[in-house]
């Protein structure tokens, strides 16, 4: 079975549709996919229909990405398996949205100030169209200007941590996002503990809180990650008695980022589906 618990649609940063992407997953060979949009679950509902509509052979997970703030730095919590109308989580995904359009204001008028660029808010909305605004909209929007020439250029020189554009972290604590997931039932998750490029030390500090506020796993599993970084993340998730949680955070086809595809983990991790009894798999024998 191949699981892929983490990707991204239209209704955030994704460039495929809640359906496009539905279609790719079922080429791909994916058994269980999550959609995990930024601090939103409205493709959910898209996707559901669309796998009701063509009687096609995939399982769906309610799934979201959160945007936290951990000392400083943006830290994303994927919730899994829980109820999307629950009011507490229809709540907290409302604060996010708000708090979402009021950062965005805030970059566009940063960049603004540079003299390199107009209307950023508006131009960056259009292109998320009724998706959730992120900072992947604006690095459009600099790249239809020709501000830069690609993506990585918009991160590198203006929104990452640091640039002229980028708001520090506004937030809620990693603690409420846990919160709120467990709250309507599911499981929270860090998302990529590879992506923050912390040091082995650092990226201790983070699980060691993340534990701490009461999460129940981690990502590790990638298409990307190295065979000794998945081996780190497995011994961390044993170390810390955590879940391991597998994605792809798929947002676009590219030749190097591809649903469902390298999610194996490295030995000795507990799949956090065996907390499904729907997903549950008899474990594999231990060697000794
Ligand atoms: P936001 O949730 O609006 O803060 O945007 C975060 C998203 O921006 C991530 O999920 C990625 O899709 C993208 N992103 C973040 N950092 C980078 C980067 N350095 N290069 C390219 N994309 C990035
Ligand atoms: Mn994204
Ligand atoms: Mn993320
Ligand atoms: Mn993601």
């Amino acid at each position: 079975m191949i699981f892929d618990l983490h990707c991204h649609s239209t209704v955030s940063d994704g460039k495929l549709t809640p359906q496009q992407l539905l279609e790719r997953a079922v080429e791909r060979g994916v058994d269980v996919l999550a959609l995990t949009d930024h601090d939103t679950t409205d493709g959910i509902p898209l996707v559901q229909k669309a796998i009701a509509d063509n009687k096609l052979d995939i399982r769906l997970i309610n799934g979201v990405e959160i945007s936290t703030c951990w000392e400083n730095k943006d830290i994303h919590i994927v919730g899994l398996h829980f109820d999307r109308e629950h009011p507490a989580m229809i709540d907290y995904l409302t604060k996010q949205s708000e708090i979402r359009e009021a950062r965005a204001k805030e970059i566009a008028r940063r960049l603004e100030k540079t003299g390199l660029v107009t209307d950023v808010y508006d131009g960056a909305k259009r292109i998320a169209g009724e998706g959730q605004i992120g900072r992947g909209h604006i690095a459009r929007y600099l790249i239809e200007q020709g501000v830069v020439k690609d993506n990585a250029t918009a991160f590198k020189k203006y929104l990452a941590r640091t640039k002229v554009g980028y708001v520090p972290s506004p937030w809620p604590d990693m603690k409420s996002a846990i919160d709120v997931i467990q709250q309507s039932g599911g499981l929270a998750v860090l998302a990529h503990p590879m992506g923050y490029k912390l040091s082995g030390k650092w990226l201790r500090k983070l699980t060691v809180a993340f534990k701490a506020a009461g999460g129940d796993g981690l990502e590790a599993a990638g298409c990307q990650l190295a065979p000794p970084h998945r081996q780190h993340l497995a011994s961390l998730a044993q170390e810390y008695e955590l879940l391991a949680s597998a994605g792809s955070d798929f947002h676009f086809p590219s030749s190097w980022i591809e649903l469902g595809r390298n999610l194996y983990f490295a030995k000795g991790v507990t799949p956090i589906w065996q907390r499904w009894p729907e997903y549950a798999q008899p474990q594999e024998a231990s060697a000794h």
